[in-house]
């Protein structure tokens, strides 16, 4: 017979997330020294192949072991009182490890800033602002001999003011330190109340009502679909919720998809709501990123401002979630770790217990459909406050037209009537560069990437050719590589080209181009658009840059310059998204006072869409496009997954599949399609392959995603094809 085991018998240990491609948690020793039990969310050190790294405390227990020499102890408890990650945190990096099939492991670190992954002590929260106790009143009880510290306390004033500028006004450290230990001044953490409110507008009469709806649910998970035309006021009922929140003492998120877009946006933010509002993107510095995260923990800042991986950082008390331009691509991470920021931020609100507010002039079909299920509450904003109108748009058809760059008469002379009455035009065009591709004209040869099936741009300034996939340039040949002819033209407009032909017609005019090739980061972009603002009449032209939430009061006229090259793309999710680009940069026209126009170029002008852009609402042909969705069984009407394989070898990436394929569990519900080449199949040098997972549910689909992940982990091809699964991904080409 076989003896019970007794109880507790086998040994205690903790249960360590560590950041690894496994997906699985670890067990090891509790630290010797220590009879506490860490909170989970505390981060440890511990010694993982062959190295020392970060993980996160989940729980105390009794090993599934029943011997422990092979197991390692835990080396230092970094988070000895309060944990770092937050349990609305741990439970919603949880969730998202789950539903986007991430190793745990790796999904809690998004929880943590840069620094303290690293295991750094979280950022001590320093004071690093400075206002009078009592205001300016004060400044009477420094002795007059004390010139400097009157100097420095008239220098605050009224305001909470940065140390630094204090010491960048020339205020030594010691004035500043006096001023403090006599009790007039006082250091502070954020730059709370700094400014007082600048700018308030009024309400219009539906804005006010929508603002009375949404404050009546701030308390307690509801999601929210702002549906308001561009330029509808939706930031200033987002403003409105979010006084609501903070004067209750809670915080605020709002999330953006563009970097570009936060310089201009927390201005506005901070002018109307009297805080700082510290941001979240990637283009800070680890310490900048760090005081963000800090302030946000400690309660200090009321709001954040923040792009996709803002919907992680931790808050003391969260309120409310605002998703700006909800319909926007850039909320879906394109690489590891893959998750819609969108879709985490619901999921983040519905956690804490709080409202979110999803606002877009072009929803997606995913919100739209969610509003019909009744899962969200529906808004709408039709209007553009105080009589100003959503502009004309036209089509002009381009067959038979002899273009220059690009562009018909009509949309030159719309442009010069533009400029002459001192307003700005907007061009906007799919492609940087001076042209697609370079071809001969004798044989039909076309100068192709070498590592990609694509084509190569010409660029002018400087001259070369370059890969848009890969990234690769290369001096542009001056003959043929296949009949030597030296007759080689280039083919379809880019940027570039554009922007010659409006700087010699248009000499006078200055001429903005916004592409990532001469905007690199979000300093230049400020620039430029400070200087379009300060501009009378002015061109701008440019890419999808210059498409999203940008505020162009004086832009009277938009030519959208080759609408077709957006048309004809086999992804089901085409026309929406042309549908949505195309409105939303129709939207940067006449947002203020001046009437505006929307000029649209396209060789396809009885296309259904075309007609449809001109002739119905976006709700009403999103409404339209759903009910397709629906035929297909397409999502939001249905679920799709994908199993992707990239490799070297093309054999190892179709390989890698098949094994998986063979040995995935038959579902009936489930229909798998591949595996198959993508689009464009070689990028990079890499062969890339992919098997659909289509269902009726997203529980199927993900249940048998699940499987190909547990079954591609055990596969020796796996370790040499780079591979993945996704739910719900939004490439699918
Ligand atoms: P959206 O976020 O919907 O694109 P905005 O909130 O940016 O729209 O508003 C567009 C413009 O209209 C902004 O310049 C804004 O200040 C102005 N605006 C919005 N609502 C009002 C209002 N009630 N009164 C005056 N101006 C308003
Ligand atoms: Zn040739
Ligand atoms: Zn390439």
């Amino acid at each position: 017979m076989i003896p019970e085991p007794k109880a507790n018998s086998s040994p205690l240990i903790w249960v360590i997330a560590v950041p690894s491609p496994l997906h699985q948690v670890f067990e090891y020793l509790p630290l010797s020294a220590t009879q506490v039990t860490p909170q989970p969310g505390a981060r440890v050190k511990v010694p993982f192949a062959g190295r020392d790294v970060i993980g996160i405390f989940l729980e105390e227990r009794r090993s599934e072991l029943t011997t422990t020499t092979a197991l390692k102890r835990v080396e230092t408890l970094l988070d000895k009182e309060v944990p770092l990650l937050g349990l609305d945190q741990l439970q919603l990096l949880q969730w998202l490890s789950n539903y986007y099939l991430i190793p745990q492991g790796e999904a809690l670190q998004l929880g943590l800033a840069t620094a303290e992954r690293k295991g750094r002590p979280t950022w001590t929260a320093e004071p690093d602002h400075i206002a009078l106790k009592s205001g300016t009143e004060t400044i009477d009880r420094i002795p007059t001999r004390a010139s400097k510290q009157r100097a420095a306390a008239q220098f605050i004033g009224e305001q909470t003011v940065p140390i630094a500028s204090l010491t960048k006004a020339g205020f030594s450290a010691s004035v500043i330190s006096a001023l403090v230990k006599s009790g007039v001044a006082e250091k502070k953490l954020a730059n709370q109340h700094a400014y007082p409110p600048q700018s308030t507008v009024t309400l219009t009469e539906v804005q006010h009502q929508i603002c009375a709806t949404l404050k009546a649910k701030m308390t307690g998970f509801t999601p929210h679909l702002l549906e308001g035309v561009t330029g509808s006021g939706k930031t200033e009922v987002y403003i409105e919720c979010i006084k609501e929140v903070v004067a209750k003492s809670r915080q605020a998120l709002v999330i953006i998809p563009e970097i570009g877009l936060t310089p201009q946006t927390k201005r506005r933010f901070e002018a109307a709501l009297g805080c700082e509002v510290p941001l979240i993107h990637s283009g800070l510095t680890e310490a900048e990123r760090a005081r963000t995260w800090a302030m946000a923990r400690s309660g200090a800042a009321q709001v954040v401002l923040g792009t996709r991986s803002s919907v992680f950082c931790s808050f003391r008390a969260l309120g409310l979630v605002v998703v700006d331009e909800e319909h926007d691509p850039s909320f879906r991470q394109q690489d590891h770790p893959r998750y819609s920021a969108r879709d985490v931020a619901v999921k983040r609100a519905q956690i804490c217990n709080c409202p979110i507010i999803l606002g877009s002039a072009t929803p997606s079909l995913e919100s739209i459909a969610n509003c019909d299920r009744g899962r969200y509450q529906h808004h709408a904003l039709t209007q553009r406050p105080h009589g100003s109108k959503l502009p004309d748009i036209s089509l002009i058809d381009t067959r038979g037209l002899a273009l220059r760059s690009g562009l018909s008469e009509e949309a030159i002379d719309q442009i010069r009537c533009t400029v002459e009455k001192d307003e700005q035009a907007l061009l906007f065009i799919n492609r940087r560069g001076f042209a697609h591709s370079l071809q001969c004209e004798d044989c039909g040869w076309v100068a192709d990437c070498q590592n990609c099936d694509s084509s190569m741009a010409v660029h002018h300034s400087p001259p070369h050719l370059s890969c848009h996939y890969c990234n690769t340039k290369i001096s542009a040949p001056t003959y043929c590589q296949q009949c030597n002819s030296n007759r080689l033209t280039s083919r379809g407009i880019g940027t570039e080209q554009l922007e010659i032909l409006m700087n010699r017609h248009f000499s006078k005019t200055p001429v903005f181009r916004i592409d990532s090739d001469n905007i690199k980061n979000i300093e230049t972009l400020s620039q430029a658009l400070q200087a379009i603002a300060r501009a009378e009449s002015a061109i701008l032209l440019g890419t999808q840059m210059l498409s999203k939430g940008h505020d162009f009061p004086r832009v009277t006229c938009v030519v959208v310059v080759d609408a077709d090259s957006l048309l004809h793309s086999p992804d089901f999710r085409a026309e929406e998204r042309l549908l949505q680009l195309l409105v939303q940069v129709s939207g940067r026209a006449g947002r203020a006072f001046l009437p505006g126009k929307v000029l649209i170029q396209t060789r396809s002008p009885d296309h259904p869409m075309m007609q449809q852009l001109v002739q119905r609402s976006y709700s009403d042909q999103a409404r339209a496009l759903l009910v397709r969705r629906g035929v297909l069984r397409l999502p939001p009407k249905g679920a799709i997954g994908l199993i992707r394989s990239d490799s070297k070898q093309e054999r190892d990436a179709i390989n890698f599949l098949d094994a998986v394929r063979e040995q995935l569990p038959i579902h009936d519900e489930v229909r798998l399609i591949g595996p198959m080449p993508t689009l464009m199949t070689r990028r990079a040098n890499m062969y890339r392959y992919q098997i659909v997972v289509h269902a009726q549910t997203r529980k199927a689909v993900h249940s048998l995603l699940e499987a190909a992940r547990d079954i591609g982990s055990q596969q020796k091809l796996g370790r040499k094809v780079s591979w993945f699964v996704e739910i719900d991904p939004t490439e699918t080409l």
